[in-house]
Order: structure tokens, then C-alpha cells, then sequence
């Protein structure tokens, strides 16, 4: 089994736990419904829609 052949230093020590605290922004694209910022992969907050077509709760779109 493969050993380290060296002992990482604090610094190298603390430079790897530093990356476990940190908080990605958020990717998002526009809407090409509404225009407006949202996650990819979901639902479009502001406006309901996802993949075309509206998926929100009680605003039917007739089309699939
Ligand atoms: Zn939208």
C-alpha cells in the first residue's frame, strides 16, 4: 500500500481542511421563459417553467 513519504506541513495541513469551509456561488443562467436568473435542472422560480413548459402547480399550459 502506497505510504506518504513526507510529512505535509501545518500550512499544507490547513490549506486542504480550508477548501471544507467554502461556499460556492450558485451557477445560474436566464430563464428562457421569463428572462429572470435560475439553477439549472430545475424549475424556474419566478415564472414556473422548466424544459418549455410550465410545471408549476396549478398553471396548466396546454402544451407537451
Ligand atoms: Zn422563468
Amino acid at each position: 500500500m502506497a505510504v506518504p513519504k513526507r510529512r505535509k506541513s501545518r500550512s499544507k495541513r490547513d490549506m486542504r481542511r480550508a477548501q471544507h469551509d467554502k461556499v460556492a456561488a450558485p451557477t445560474l443562467v436566464a430563464c428562457p421563459n421569463c428572462g429572470e436568473p435560475f439553477v439549472p435542472h430545475r424549475a424556474c422560480a419566478s415564472c414556473g417553467h422548466y424544459n418549455g413548459r410550465s410545471v408549476k402547480r396549478g398553471t396548466a399550459t396546454p402544451s407537451s
